[in-house]
């Protein structure tokens, strides 16, 4: 089997001990390609020194929005410096919380690093990751106004049908995470059957969101094969048909 683990943290310290073991247990699960995200300038420094660490990791770079009040102007110079590294694949995650901002002047300000870090990906040519939590309006109208000719993913979806079919027309991928595994999951398991498999990627977000039988335990890249079996399962398709067609979309979008 080859999958690809399309989005996750190993630069988490949870990960500081065992960082070789996570990489190693990955490839034994045939999780053979793993792209990390930042979520500020230290961290997206980190995940690049990772993924020029260990073969088949890579890394996406950028700031998340509920770091969003602490970018500078200056930080974009820094973000297009580190994307210069070849194992820079993508600008992320970036995006709204509005599950954690509830102050409408910040929630102003992510908007505008979002579009900010929008503008710095068609610059630099790279897909985005986007982070869209209770924030779904907004997110697909900054994206149906601002990232005209830019693809990337919803990560971690956790919008309705339609806004997914929204994303999809946009030619933004719907990023799957282990909630999918859970028994009290009931919209994302009609999203997943419903939407065309070319826009379907598979995530785990470690070290969270970690899914059945692993749920509320440290997540981890070999656990990406959970979220692919569940995916199987929901669209009556083969395990290695799942594998096949994420992997390739994961190709696709990331260019790895
Ligand atoms: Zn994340």
């Amino acid at each position: 089997m080859n999958l690809v683990d399309t989005h996750c943290h190993l630069d988490d310290e949870k990960f500081s001990e065992d960082l070789a073991e996570v990489v190693n247990r990955a490839r034994e699960s045939g999780v053979n390609r793993i792209i990390n995200f930042g979520d500020r300038l230290a961290t997206s420094n980190r995940v690049v020194e990772i993924a020029r660490e260990f073969d088949g990791l890579f890394a996406g770079v950028g700031i998340h929005p509920e770091e969003a009040f602490q970018m500078q102007k200056s930080d974009d110079e820094r973000i297009i410096q580190l994307a210069e590294d070849s194992h820079v694949v993508a600008i992320g995650e970036i995006g709204l919380d509005y599950y954690w901002e509830k102050d409408s002047d910040r929630r102003k300000l992510q908007r505008e690093i979002f579009i900010r870090q929008i503008d710095l990906a068609r610059q630099l040519h790279l897909p985005i990751c986007v982070h869209d939590r209770e924030a779904h309006g907004d997110t697909i109208e900054i994206l149906k106004r601002e990232a005209h000719g830019i693809r990337g993913v919803l990560h971690c979806f956790s919008g309705s049908l339609e806004i997914a079919m929204e994303a999809i027309k946009l030619g933004f991928f719907i990023g799957v995470d282990g909630p999918i595994t859970f028994k009290n999951s009931k919209k994302l398991p009609e999203i997943v059957r419903e939407i065309p498999r070319d826009f379907l990627l598979i995530e785990t977000d470690s070290p969270y969101m970690s899914p059945t039988p692993n749920r509320g335990k440290r997540n981890e890249p070999a656990f990406v094969k959970f979220v692919a079996e569940k995916i199987a399962e929901i669209r009556g398709e083969s395990l290695d048909e799942v594998a096949r067609y994420t992997t390739r979309n994961a190709e696709d979008l990331y260019s790895i």
